[in-house]
């Protein structure tokens, strides 16, 4: 579940630094956090959860949704093709390629991008809609 819980996630959630010494150890209900100087603390997983949908959300707000033989995401560099499923928005971006192989499904900020043309804020209010 490293793509769920990282270091980099706790940076985010805590507000840190990108350079400041973090570590992490997944416990079966909660994250351990230790933050260099400061004492080890605990983090929930549902933190955790929100933030990783709210992060791509927010990555949504930059992404140009167009139509050209299909829908497509213009990130800051390279286009993506995006295929809207019953239960999932299908990218062709790294991110959604490490969710798929975690979860087979996810949704990127690609997809929330989709999404949020579609009008829908969460990808479950969209999947209910489908009836999936
Ligand atoms: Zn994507």
């Amino acid at each position: 579940m490293k793509i769920m819980y990282n270091v980099a996630a706790t940076r985010r959630i805590l507000n840190l630094p990108p350079n400041a010494q973090v570590k992490i150890q997944i416990w079966d209900k909660v994250i351990w956090v230790h933050v260099k100087g400061k004492r080890p603390t605990f983090l929930s997983k549902k933190l955790y959860h929100d933030h990783f949908a709210q992060f791509r959300r927010e990555g949504a707000k930059g992404v140009k949704i167009s139509f050209v033989d299909g829908f497509k995401a213009q990130g800051v560099k390279e286009v993506y093709d995006l295929d809207p499923q019953d239960t999932h928005i299908e990218c062709g971006c790294q991110d959604f390629a490490f969710q798929k192989e975690a979860w087979g499904r996810g949704c990127c900020k690609h997809g929330y991008a989709l999404l949020g043309m579609f009008g829908y804020s969460s990808l479950q209010d969209y999947v209910v809609s489908k009836g999936g």
